[in-house]
């Protein structure tokens, strides 16, 4: 709000509410469920709903407590759950989190024992509950220490912090150090492969060289950094990547934002702020100044292009992916297949014809008639 005023002193309570609710939009979506619940009430503005509070707390929960076998395990049964959704987007999210577990079990960071209790403790857990959501997973608060990525035990040598790590583990393998896994030993090796047989064996179809490099960096251990397989022995930059693909597709799946709208604009604007400045300044220069406008205000306005990165791109236009047509979706909202494949009403009609049932034209699910629910696209 201080930031609006200070931009916009003419800005009215409006703009200074709308500001609130993005702000408190934006905590939610980052998982600041306490902080989000706060500013709602203290601003005024209509908090965010408590379910999607708790989903967005338990997504970053997991996705940066990826170090542990609790948070691993429960991605995992979250994955097992959603399944369908998941191979519907060709995700790969399961083998990868299978992939990150085999190599805790490598590292000797995890044990069987340790995955077999994580497993018990988040069957019940994660089992989608009747409407459709996550079951209830504990409060963020109730395991902040199991979740930490403190309690990993695979460090580097000379590593300082947690968050310096990725640093440390480049400039330390380049010079040539050894990790320091405090837990490998000769049979954490055999548990790897047991675990490789149990739950990679399924993903060879489609990740074989991957499941190759896998097993393959096993003969190197303890000394994965002078192998050729350096980057999998590298688990704090494998527990990040995973939990990005893990907050994207869960986002996804369940309907959620990935990115905070009030992200996407800031993003933008420091894009687009260089272009601005240049403009300014070329106008100061010829005696003519550039204010900002009010919202809604047209006035003062420049209408000027600014190029944007494709992540930040977004448009209303639906190309029916059969018909292959942009479709004006105000008058004739395209239709969601239950396979999650979105085609025009038009495309409905033609493979329909006088029947209800039919198939989709890109996956081949079969869909009834009544499963169609139409998108409305602003
Ligand atoms: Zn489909």
């Amino acid at each position: 709000m201080i930031l609006y005023h200070h931009l916009s002193p003419s800005a009215g309570d409006d703009a200074e509410q709308l500001l609130a609710q993005a702000v408190v939009q934006h905590l939610g979506v980052e998982g600041e469920s306490s902080a989000a619940k706060a500013l709602a009430a203290e601003a005024g503005v209509q908090p965010t709903p408590p379910g999607e509070l708790q989903a967005y707390s338990d997504i970053h929960r997991i996705a940066n407590g990826l170090h542990t076998a609790d948070c691993l395990q429960q991605a995992i049964a979250w994955c097992v759950s959603r399944s369908r959704q998941l191979q519907t987007r060709r995700s790969k999210l399961l083998f990868r989190l299978h992939a990150l577990q085999y190599m805790h079990v490598l590292m000797g960071t995890h044990t069987p024992q340790s995955i077999k209790a994580a497993r018990g403790q988040c069957s019940t857990a994660s089992a989608p509950t009747p409407s459709g959501q996550s079951g209830p997973h504990p409060p963020p608060a109730a395991q902040p220490q199991a979740c930490s990525p403190a309690s990993a035990k695979v460090r580097m040598v000379g590593a300082k912090a947690p968050h310096q790590r990725t640093r440390a583990a480049n400039a330390t393998l380049s010079g040539g150090q050894a990790w320091s896994a405090e837990g490998w030993s000769p049979v954490s090796r055999e548990h790897a492969f047991a675990y490789a047989r149990k739950f990679l064996h399924e993903h060879m179809e489609h990740h074989q060289d991957d499941i190759g490099r896998l097993l393959s960096c096993a003969i190197f251990m303890p000394h994965l950094e002078r192998s050729p397989y350096a980057d999998l022995g590298r688990l704090d930059e494998l527990c990040q990547q995973v939990g990005t693909l893990y907050r994207r597709d869960r986002c996804a799946v369940e309907g959620l934002r990935f990115e905070s709208p009030l992200f996407q604009v800031l993003a933008a604007s420091a894009v687009a702020r260089p272009v601005f400045d240049k403009l300014q300044r070329r106008l100061l220069r010829r005696g003519q100044g550039m204010s900002l406008p009010s919202p809604g205000d047209g006035e003062g306005e420049l209408p000027v292009e600014v190029p944007l990165p494709e992540s930040l791109l977004f448009h209303s236009v639906f190309v029916c992916p059969v018909m292959r047509s942009a479709v004006d979706t105000r008058d004739d909202p395209p239709s969601l297949l239950p396979c999650g494949h979105l085609i025009s009403s038009q495309a409905v009609s033609r493979l329909l014809g006088d029947e209800d049932e039919g198939g989709c034209p890109l996956c081949h699910t079969p869909f009834h008639e009544e499963a169609l629910q139409k998108v409305l696209i602003q």
